[in-house]
């Protein structure tokens, strides 16, 4: 290669180099920086329920345990500290294996209807203990066949019908309809008259561990991962993902799946 003396094009390249390493530093700064605020994350998402339990069993060792009314209470609030633990190293394992790409999906053809019922079915007990009603716009008697991860949009169903429950109000619902989009895809949409979210929160309700009331105070535990992990989920199947929501009225979930191709059979 020629060695290049126009000092234009020199000064230029070097200019380039400069700006090239700039931002080459900048981004790995930046990694770094999102490294750590994980990891602070993670501690600090573990800490609460792990104090819980330790607290819960001191207090039992330290002669609580004689009464048995009082037993029986503290071990079942540090089994549920135990509980809230295991979801959120579930979570956790779930969401790096989806960052890191290593969650191969495992692509079938699958009746999206029969799915949401049986999401229904596990969820029934949670959704009475607040009187909510499940619904299910039964348009759909029939099967609609789709493409993907049957269990990874179980979850991705499952965590949006959860939060539903968990934002929703007492003796309010959840509806979940099933729709043609366009020729190819179906739309599922989770619908509640909850809480609803303010229009300055909705851009990050995504991001991993962002929970719009950090306070826990509210009884409503929750990692402030089931979002991402939705997130994730869809877009692994190269879908889309939508939220619309009023403070105060409700909110609504919907993300898109392909239809199952339809073989005409010809006698
Ligand atoms: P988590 O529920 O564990 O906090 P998510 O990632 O599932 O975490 O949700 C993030 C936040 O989005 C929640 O903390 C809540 O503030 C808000 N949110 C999610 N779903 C709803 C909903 N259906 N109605 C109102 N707020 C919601």
């Amino acid at each position: 290669q020629p060695i290049t003396t126009d000092m234009a094009t020199l000064t230029r390249e070097v200019k380039k180099f400069a700006t090239d390493k700039k931002l080459e530093i900048e981004t790995l700064k930046g990694r770094e920086e999102y490294r750590r605020e994980f990891l602070g994350n993670v501690s600090h998402e573990l800490k609460t329920p792990l104090f819980m339990v330790q607290g819960y069993l001191s207090t039992l060792l330290d002669g609580a345990m004689n009464d048995k009314t009082i037993r029986k209470k503290y071990l079942e609030r540090a089994e549920k500290g135990v509980e809230r633990l295991i979801y959120i190293v579930q979570d956790l394992d779930m969401i790096s294996k989806l960052e890191i790409g290593e969650l191969n999906l495992e692509i079938a053809e699958f009746d999206i209807v029969k799915l949401v019922q049986n999401v229904f079915d596990l969820l029934e007990m949670k959704a009475s203990k607040k009187d909510i009603l499940l619904m299910f716009d039964m348009k759909y008697n029939k099967p609609v066949l789709v493409v993907g991860d049957q269990e990874k949009i179980q979850q991705a169903v499952m965590n949006l019908i959860v939060n539903s429950i968990k934002y929703g109000k007492e003796k309010g619902s959840t509806e979940v309809s099933i729709e043609d989009l366009t020729e190819h895809k179906v739309i599922i949409r989770v619908t509640d008259n909850g809480e609803g979210i303010e229009k300055k929160n909705i851009p990050r309700l995504f991001e991993r561990f962002y929970r719009v009331d950090k306070s826990g105070a509210r009884t409503e535990g929750g990692s402030g991962l089931g979002l991402s992990i939705v997130k994730h989920i869809v877009e692994a199947h190269d879908e889309k993902i939508y939220i619309d929501s009023t403070f105060g009225v409700g909110s609504e979930f919907s993300f898109t799946l392909e239809k199952a191709k339809v073989i005409k059979k010809l006698n």
